[in-house]
């Protein structure tokens, strides 16, 4: 066994099951490992790294950011947080926002704000705010996050929990409407479940949602941390069906790669509603991460990043539901955010996983049945080619194994 990774396994906690590979360098949608062994990254660190690892234009502002300032706390003001909110404001239509660094730390921004708006804005009585989210979610792995969640391994052993969570069936606006009542201060949903395994909801389910969240009075919060900034086609997944939230969650991708950078953006009425001392964060907003951040959106835009997700996504796509093998249930996936689910009496995705490491494949398993697909926004079509390639001979290879036994 390699030496860093037993190194790991004695330092660090067992809290993940990586594959056994050690990686040292990444350029674009490639990385390598500590035997200079090159793989194509399909796993893009689940959407952080959609502008590809170590972009050029990212690399060089942040040689120039971190020789002029980088730290200081939200203590002070600085040149950088306001163009970078300004920017973020802009392209999701929001009026304001709030920067933290994770993506669980965004969350728990949006259910501090729901939960504050209800009792100063909508007349919600003390301590009787309710939140509702939905089966299969995953919005971190924070106490509230995970008090909102219905997956038994993430709450195992880590209760007693905050209370005001309600949970309803995802993709079903009856569901939704028999849990709202007068208490109720936000649904927040994910556009489409990621670690869920890349579960799309039926169409007009996030339309529908909006209008019977505004009926109702109801803050609707998308968590379009994984979502987000091209993964799925658009700039963002609520965009499919013409919405906008009151309030909306980003991470991952809008660090460029580079930096953890999240925020919380909503609407004037619902930030009011934070004054100074109530919230806050030592590290979010900083000016290195606002410059990379503001980067890493200029990126998005200027090299068109969503429609290219768009583009290659559908290629990939139809080249992954033209695949003739037993072993795959089924391919679903908006843009490039496409998940291929496997019968689980014939394969492990892990399984499929590590064979596909060993061709200089890298992706992931999620929920033991679907392998993820998700690569850098900027993989080329000839890349796709080759990894499609990659996938047809380690499931035939597999399936032959079956046929075998
Ligand atoms: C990854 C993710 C989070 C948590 O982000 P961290 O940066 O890991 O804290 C929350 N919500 C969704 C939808 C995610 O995909």
């Amino acid at each position: 066994m390699s030496a860093s990774i037993s190194l790991e396994a004695q330092y660090c906690a067992h809290n993940y099951n990586p594959l056994p590979v050690v990686l040292t360098r990444g350029k674009g949608v490639f990385v390598w490992d500590e035997n200079g062994k090159k793989y194509l990254d399909m796993m893009s660190a689940y959407s952080a790294v959609s502008h590809g690892h170590a972009h050029p234009r990212l690399v060089k502002l942040v040689k120039q950011q971190v020789e002029n300032l980088t730290i200081v706390s939200r203590a002070f003001h600085t040149d950088r947080l306001g163009p970078f909110l300004e920017r973020a404001c802009q392209l999701t239509g929001q009026d304001m926002a709030l920067p933290m660094n994770t993506g669980a730390e965004a969350v728990e921004t949006a259910i501090k704000a729901a939960r504050k708006w209800a009792y100063k804005i909508k007349g919600v009585a003390d301590d009787k705010a309710e939140i509702i989210a939905c089966s299969g979610n995953f919005h971190g792995r924070t106490l509230a996050a995970i008090s909102m969640s219905d997956e038994p391994q993430y709450r195992d052993g880590f209760g007693p929990f905050p209370a005001g969570f309600n949970i309803v069936e995802y993709g079903s606006i009856a569901s939704l409407k028999a849990a709202i009542n007068d208490n109720t201060a936000a649904f927040i949903v994910e556009p489409i479940q990621g670690e869920a395994g890349i579960v799309i909801p039926p169409d007009g389910y996030l339309e529908a949602v909006a209008s019977l969240c505004r009926e109702n009075n109801v803050l609707l919060i998308c968590d379009e941390i994984q979502t987000g900034l091209g993964r799925t086609g658009k700039l963002l997944a609520c965009e499919h069906e013409h919405v906008k939230p009151d309030g909306l969650i980003l991470g991952k991708a809008l660090g460029g790669g580079i930096l953890p950078v999240s925020m919380f953006l909503a609407r004037r009425d619902v930030m009011s509603v934070f004054t100074p001392g109530d919230h806050g964060s030592t590290f979010g907003g900083n000016p290195l991460a606002a410059a990379i951040g503001l980067e890493a959106l200029n990126i998005l835009v200027e090299d068109k990043l969503a429609e290219r997700s768009a583009e290659s996504g559908e290629y990939l796509l139809r080249k992954l539901r033209a695949i003739r093998n037993p072993l795959i249930r089924e391919i679903r996936g908006r843009g490039l955010f496409i998940g291929m689910e496997v019968d689980p009496a014939l394969a492990s995705a892990r399984a499929i996983c590590e064979a596909l490491m060993v061709r200089g494949l890298l992706s992931k398993e999620t929920h033991g049945t679907v392998v993820r697909l998700a690569p850098p926004l900027i993989i080329s079509k000839a890349e796709i080619d080759w990894a499609v390639l990659q996938i047809i001979e380690v499931l035939a290879e597999m399936e032959d194994v079956q046929l075998a036994s």
